[in-house]
């Protein structure tokens, strides 16, 4: 059971934060988008949507929200330009990422001809393959031994938890299956919200 008193933050930057917004209220828990800085303490745990990494990162600074992203102990999910935003290693230096996740994220890797694709990806957790849309979506890489590799697409690592950190390059929000989102609130909010 996710307790409905569990309030996440949607960074509202850019991006489908409204859908991951409807799908944390569909669970049945409270979330709001997340405006300015003032906010983020009052979350049990926080979404970093997709968009477009290299415009989220100027407004993290703009919004004077970096520190407080980096500082923020609760849980963090990050989808897609969100997921690109919590990796160590990115390659593109208009890119100022959180760097709380260790491994690599390979912005728009699967190149023009493939922008965007609905693929079955397979999930460490349920038998059920997880159809996922990818949108101009990263690759991972050379991820640290403690990350969990928790969903592939053929041999691409496309969903990991850290720590409290859970990472997807695709879009869970865009689809009606709500395991992803889920598995962020059973697994990670609920070990850290007493
Ligand atoms: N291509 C975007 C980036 O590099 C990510 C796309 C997305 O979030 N759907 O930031």
């Amino acid at each position: 059971m996710i307790d409905s008193k569990i309030k996440i933050g949607v960074l509202g930057i850019q991006g489908a934060f409204a859908k991951h917004i409807s799908m944390l209220k569909n669970i049945g828990i409270q979330a709001e988008e997340v405006k300015y800085h003032e906010q983020i303490d009052q979350f049990d745990g926080l979404i970093i949507p997709g968009g477009e990494s290299t415009t989220m990162s100027k407004f993290f600074d703009e919004m004077k929200i970096r520190s407080k992203l980096i500082a923020f102990e609760k849980p963090i999910f990050g989808t897609c330009a969100g997921a690109i935003l919590l990796s160590g290693g990115v390659a593109d230096p208009r890119v100022n990422s959180l760097n709380l996740v260790p491994i690599d994220a390979d912005r728009n890797a699967y190149g023009r001809q493939t922008d965007s694709f609905i693929a079955d990806i397979n999930l460490e957790f349920d038998p059920k393959p997880f159809r996922a849309i990818f949108i101009r979506a990263p690759k991972l890489s050379n991820p640290a031994p403690e990350v969990k590799i928790l969903g592939t697409f053929k041999d691409d690592i496309v969903l990991v938890c850290y720590r409290n950190i859970l990472l997807s390059t695709f879009h869970p929000e865009l689809t009606d299956d709500s395991r992803i989102h889920r598995y962020f609130l059973e697994h990670l909010v609920a070990e850290s919200y007493a």
